[in-house]
Parts: structure tokens; C-alpha cells; sequence
């Protein structure tokens, strides 16, 4: 009886089983193929500083331009990069373009900073601190304007991380940790992180049960305590903007803004951002 119940339930689990596995395999392929068509892209989401509105950067997300489904979101296919691998020569990419496209928006926008999204597989790669040198030199963009947006999960072994940490700021590059709030990150550790930006997650810049008077203000001043500057991402109205001017915050990212904008949409932007400030100070 016992038996005759372990493989039914062998036979249920089975099949499912192994149909995920082969997808995660397929997906793999479809992942090394897109890469080598070139068919991922990078979106560019502007950052501004809120006391003078000037873009002090941008955040460039991936999205894959599907032959024939379109544009597919991240969501949907960083997990399984993630699983299989694939992320590292597919967050290699990420970084090239955002510096390749980063150096030539320099001549006219000197100030500029992006920001890429690291994975926990190549922060934790020893081989990642080396690439990244390459990277900088082949690309040719002064370290200080790549900024490297991680994790509070990939902070979990504290002291590991402050040893990457260093590793790689003595390179010259930011840090800024994204979604701040929504993992486990102690506290009291925050202040060792050698970090230069906390990313508030958009979730505390939404006011759910007043969830927005309860922790924003507390992030904002968290962070300035610890002397790193405050981002609040997923800012979508004139009223969160003012909310977080009058709280201090530093800058801000979201769809107020702008939503995450294709290249030509980004200098376009940066143009036109540019131009409306020029023409303010000249009329003051
Ligand atoms: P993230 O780093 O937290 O990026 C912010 C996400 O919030 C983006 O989604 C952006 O489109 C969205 N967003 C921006 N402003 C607003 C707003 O005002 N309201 C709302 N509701 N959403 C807003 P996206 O582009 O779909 O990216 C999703 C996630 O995928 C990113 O979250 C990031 O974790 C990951 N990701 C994106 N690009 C890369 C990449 O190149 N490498 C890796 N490893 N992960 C990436
Ligand atoms: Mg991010
Ligand atoms: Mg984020
Ligand atoms: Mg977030």
C-alpha cells in the first residue's frame, strides 16, 4: 500500500518536474541566442535632484526585444538568468552598453551618472571586480560615473560584503542599495556598508495605511545619518514630490518624472530638462 502511494505520488510530482527543468533549459538557450542576436536593449529612467531639478543620472533596466512577442519586461526573464547562469554574460552586456552609451552622453551632459543593476551571482564573483577594471578602461568612462545598484540580500553576510564593497569602490564607482526597506538588511550594520546611496523602494513612497508618515521621513533621516544620500523610486505624483522635498529627500526616480525612456527618448529628455533650466535661470 505504502509503496503503491509513493509511486503515484512519484508520477504526479514527476511530470511537472521535469517539464519546468526542460523550460528553464530552453529558456536558457533563448536567453544565449537573444544575446548573441543582440536583442536585449537598455532603457534609461532619469534621476532628479529634487532641490534644483536638475538629472543627476539614470538607471538602465533591461528589456528583451522578442523577434516576435515584443518587448519583454525583466521580470520575466532575469529569474531564470539567474538560475542558470545566464546573467553574468547577460549583466556583462548591461554594463558595456551603459558605459558605451553613458561616455557619449558625457560631451554634452558632463554630470551624468548610471546606475546598473548587479545580481548576487557576480557580486559575489571574485572574477567580477577584474571585469569591471576591463570594462572601465575599454568603454572608457571615469569610474565615478557608474554607479552599481545592490541588494540588502546581498548584504546578508555582512563582513563578506564589506570586503567586496571596498573592493570595489577602491576602483572609483558608486554604490547605492536599491528597493531600501524591503529586505533584511540589519540596521545596525548599515552604517560599516561602505555604500554612497539608499534607494527607498517605491512601496514606502506610496502612502498604504500611512505606512509613507511612519518610515519615510525615518529612511530619509536614517540615511542622512549615516552620511549617504536618499533616493525615493517610484515617484508618480506632484504630491509625493513635495512630500519628499519637504522631508529632504534627495533625489527622486519615477514615473512623475519620466517612465524608463529608450536612448533617443533619454537624450531627447536630458535636452529638453536641460534647456527648461537654462531658461529659468535666465528669467530670474
Ligand atoms: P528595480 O531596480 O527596482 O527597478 C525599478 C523598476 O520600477 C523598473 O521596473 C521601473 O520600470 C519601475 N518603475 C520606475 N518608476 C516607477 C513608478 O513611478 N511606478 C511604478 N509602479 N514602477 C516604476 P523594470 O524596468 O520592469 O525592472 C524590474 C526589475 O528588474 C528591476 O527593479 C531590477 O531589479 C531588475 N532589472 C532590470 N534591469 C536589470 C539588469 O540589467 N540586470 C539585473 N540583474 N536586473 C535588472
Ligand atoms: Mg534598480
Ligand atoms: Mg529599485
Ligand atoms: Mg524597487
Amino acid at each position: 500500500k505504502l509503496r503503491q502511494n509513493a509511486a503515484s505520488q512519484f508520477l504526479f510530482f514527476e511530470k511537472p518536474m521535469t517539464r519546468e527543468i526542460q523550460e528553464k533549459i530552453a529558456t536558457e538557450q533563448e536567453l544565449r541566442r537573444a544575446l548573441e542576436r543582440e536583442e536585449f536593449v537598455l532603457y534609461y529612467q532619469p534621476q532628479i535632484q529634487l532641490d534644483t531639478g536638475m538629472v543627476t543620472g539614470m538607471e538602465a533596466l533591461i528589456r528583451w526585444n522578442h523577434p516576435e512577442k515584443g518587448l519583454i519586461s525583466p521580470y520575466a526573464f532575469i529569474s531564470v538568468a539567474e538560475q542558470t547562469g545566464m546573467i553574468i554574460p547577460i549583466n556583462e552586456w548591461v554594463i558595456r552598453m551603459a558605459c558605451q552609451q553613458t561616455k557619449q552622453l558625457l560631451k554634452d551632459f558632463p554630470n551624468l551618472s548610471v546606475s546598473v543593476n548587479l545580481s548576487p551571482y557576480e557580486f559575489e564573483n571574485r572574477r567580477f571586480v577584474h571585469k569591471l577594471v576591463k570594462l572601465l578602461e575599454e568603454t572608457g568612462i571615469p569610474p565615478h560615473h557608474l554607479d552599481l545598484e545592490i541588494t540588502e540580500r546581498m548584504t546578508m553576510d555582512t563582513e563578506k560584503a564589506i570586503a567586496i564593497l571596498k573592493r570595489l569602490k577602491s576602483i572609483g564607482v558608486t554604490i547605492s542599495m536599491d528597493d531600501f526597506g524591503t529586505g533584511y538588511s540589519s540596521l545596525s550594520y548599515l552604517t560599516a556598508l561602505p555604500i554612497d546611496r539608499l534607494k527607498i523602494d517605491r512601496s514606502f513612497v506610496r502612502n498604504i495605511h500611512g505606512k509613507k508618515e511612519a518610515i519615510l521621513p525615518a529612511i530619509i533621516r536614517l540615511g542622512h545619518n549615516i552620511g549617504v544620500k536618499v533616493l525615493a523610486e517610484g515617484v508618480e505624483t506632484e504630491e509625493e514630490v513635495a512630500y519628499l522635498k519637504d522631508k529632504h529627500c534627495d533625489e527622486a526616480q519615477g514615473y512623475y518624472f519620466a517612465p524608463p525612456l529608450s536612448y533617443e527618448e533619454l537624450i531627447v529628455f536630458l535636452c529638453e530638462h536641460h534647456y527648461k533650466k537654462l531658461h529659468v535661470q535666465e528669467r530670474k
